[in-house]
């Protein structure tokens, strides 16, 4: 499977939400040695998600994702500790670790692979098979159940004194480079990986692996780990690419990782070599524990040490990473190893509070895929909101480019009216398709946000117009409400002139018009008997009647002209009162020398200029 268009895809494009790592304990049985020491059993198993110690007089209680007690065998491990959940995960996309820990001889080894390695030519009893012998074979049972097409290979690898080895080609003595890279972060580059089809095969990678890693023995354990050691199996999702045999969609990933144990130089003793490997190993466990403290620390900043070692390094993804993680921490039930033991369940209970975000890995297509869809969707609803007021507006109105455009059906794309995408296959049928279906999207999404703008746009000005509008209204209310005010202060204000006076007369047509306030205004009946005229005579009253005697066809023009303005006025008057609704444009000139002019209208930062200019007119 080539790497070159791996990508993790970023949490929360399918919605994927954090949790917390698995965190299984497995007591193992007392030894020959501490039977023969007379040792008791310290440290009980009395729920299945409950550590009981017993410290001196003191017990101590330890709550887990799932505790297996001494008599707990290696099936019943296997089907309480949750690794069938990470399968599953695997199988559609997910990069899943199962890693064991613990002080050495604790049982890490024993839990990962099982009593006798397969490779050493016995038969191996079925019952004490490992986990990752389960594993597998539950792996194949699954995918052999999927309709999907999958390739599936494997690596096993060591880190030994700090080096990293490949464990199916030992021939290389040097260690192998572990190199970042934005789309697979730490990886280890020149590691043979071998494809495999039926248990068998993955069978006799894990034998090859167990028979060359390096193993030694010490006081505490005749077949001590030296090094941590990595098997990972990747699982290609998807129809194979004929052109560079990659896959074209996502993989999963199922890692085991069995750790080397930590030592007490003076309990094992260690020396030379052992001593030297030793040191490695408690360096990089150390290390572990760091990145551990520092994912969990409330405290911390976003510096996590996963430098410090290469076995951090490799396992970054599955410690608040992308992957999905199940620890496995093996203790000891003797009191000869209480420290140990309380070490390692605290060690435990800290890691189990570290949260990942599990994310499917995916090719960076089907990333760029998944990545239009969610914004063609987000698109399109946004697009529909936008279109809602102006439908309100006129019920009519189509939603042109909603329409036209998205009711377009290419490849296996369909857009409904409400803008959902339906029947998209992620698997195009050749490149060619892809990348016109690429396009399509890029096009839609283009077009869906050009429209958007437009939308936003004509929404603004609505908004503007309104707000113009409305200051108008008010101006005309504030203007009116001034003539009235200086029609019934004039000495001529008792002619019964009011607005509901007015009312009063057009609901009677035939009543008679009371005097006008002269001097002030004048108003007459239309034909229909409405009273539709009512204008200011100005304040040039005092000669005015002799100027309409000098002058009578000039002056009955102005009068007439003036009449009708202020006519049009109150029918404009009678208008805002149902619809707050006035253009000032209907004021006459000699209004405002009547009546004081309107306060100004308050300007808002944002407002244009030329606005505030029109309103003021
Ligand atoms: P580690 O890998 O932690 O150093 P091992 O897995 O090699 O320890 O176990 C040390 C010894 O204890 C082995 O001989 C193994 O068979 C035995 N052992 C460990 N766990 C169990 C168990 N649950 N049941 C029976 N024997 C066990
Ligand atoms: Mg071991």
């Amino acid at each position: 499977m080539s790497s070159n268009n791996r990508e993790s895809a970023e949490s929360g494009v399918d919605g994927t939400p954090e949790c917390n790592i698995l965190v299984a304990i497995r007591v193992r049985p007392l030894n020959r040695l501490e039977l023969e020491q007379g040792s008791q059993l310290v440290v009980h198993c009395p729920e299945p998600d409950t550590v009981l110690v017993q410290c001196g007089a003191r017990d101590r209680i330890f709550s887990f994702s799932s505790t297996f007690g001494p008599e707990m065998t290696q099936q019943e491990v296997y089907n309480g500790c949750s690794v069938e959940q990470l399968i599953s995960q695997a199988v559609t996309g997910s990069a899943c670790t199962v890693f064991a820990f613990g002080p050495t001889g604790s049982g890490k080894t024993f839990t990962m692979a099982g009593s006798v390695p397969p490779f050493d030519g016995r038969t191996q009893d079925p019952g004490l098979y490992g986990l990752m012998h389960r594993s597998v074979t539950r792996l194949l049972e699954e995918i052999s159940n999927k309709e999907q097409a999958f390739t599936l290979s494997a690596s096993y690898l060591e880190i030994h004194n700090e080096q990293v080895h490949d464990l199916l080609n030992p021939q290389i003595p040097d260690s192998l480079p572990l190199r970042w890279r934005k789309d697979r972060g730490f990886h280890v580059e020149n590691l043979r990986t071998v494809k495999f089809d039926n248990l068998d095969g993955i069978l006799a990678v894990i034998g090859e692996g167990m028979r060359n890693r390096q193993t030694s023995a010490h006081c505490l354990n005749s077949e001590s780990s030296r090094s941590h050691c990595i098997l990972t199996v990747e699982i290609g999702i998807g129809p194979v690419d004929p052109r560079n045999g990659s896959n074209s969609s996502k993989w999963g990933k199922l890692r085991f990782v069995d750790l080397a144990g930590s030592e007490r130089v003076k309990e094992t003793g260690a020396s030379d070599k052992t001593l030297m490997e030793a040191t490695a190993i408690n360096r990089s466990l150390l290390a572990l524990g760091n990145c551990i403290m520092a994912l969990v620390d409330p405290k911390r900043n976003n510096h996590i040490p996963y430098r410090d070692s290469k076995l951090t390094k490799l396992l970054a993804d599955c410690l608040g990473g992308n992957g999905v993680c199940l620890m496995i921490a093996c203790v000891s039930p003797s009191p000869l190893s209480l420290m140990d033991t309380m070490n390692t369940l605290r060690f435990a209970s800290r890691a189990r509070k570290i949260r990942n975000k599990p994310a499917v890995c995916m090719d960076a297509k089907d990333k760029v895929i998944r990545s239009l869809q969610q914004d063609a969707k987000e698109l399109c609803a946004e697009n529909a909101f936008l279109w809602r007021p102006f439908q309100l507006l006129s019920p009519g109105t189509a939603c042109p480019g909603h329409n036209t455009r998205l009711h377009q059906s290419t490849n296996n794309l369909t857009v409904t009216e409400t803008g959902e995408r339906r029947g998209f296959s992620l698997l195009p049928s050749s490149e060619d398709s892809l990348y016109w279906m690429l396009q399509e999207f890029l096009w839609e999404n283009e077009s869906l946000r050009e429209q958007n703008k437009e939308l936003l746009r004509r929404m603004k000005n609505c908004q503007e117009e309104q707000q113009i509008t409305q200051h108008r209204n008010r101006q005309l209310l504030w203007k009116l409400q001034e003539l009235e005010r200086l029609i019934l202060s004039s000495p001529h204000g008792n002619t019964g002139f009011t607005w509901e006076n007015i009312e009063r007369l057009n609901d009677s047509p035939t009543a008679q018009l009371p005097s006008p306030p002269l001097g002030i205004l004048n108003y007459s009946r239309t034909p229909a008997g409405q009273v539709s005229q009512v204008f200011p005579v100005s304040n040039r009253c005092g000669s005015q009647q002799d100027q309409d005697q000098q002058q009578p066809d000039q002056t009955l023009h102005h009068r007439n002209k003036s009449r009708s303005q202020i006519g049009r006025l109150m029918d404009q008057h009678q208008r805002h009162d149902d619809k707050k609704l006035l253009p000032h444009d209907l004021l006459p000139a000699s209004y405002n020398s009547v009546v004081p002019s309107a306060p100004p209208l308050p300007t808002t930062p944002d407002q244009p200029a030329k606005q505030q200019q029109s309103v003021n007119r």
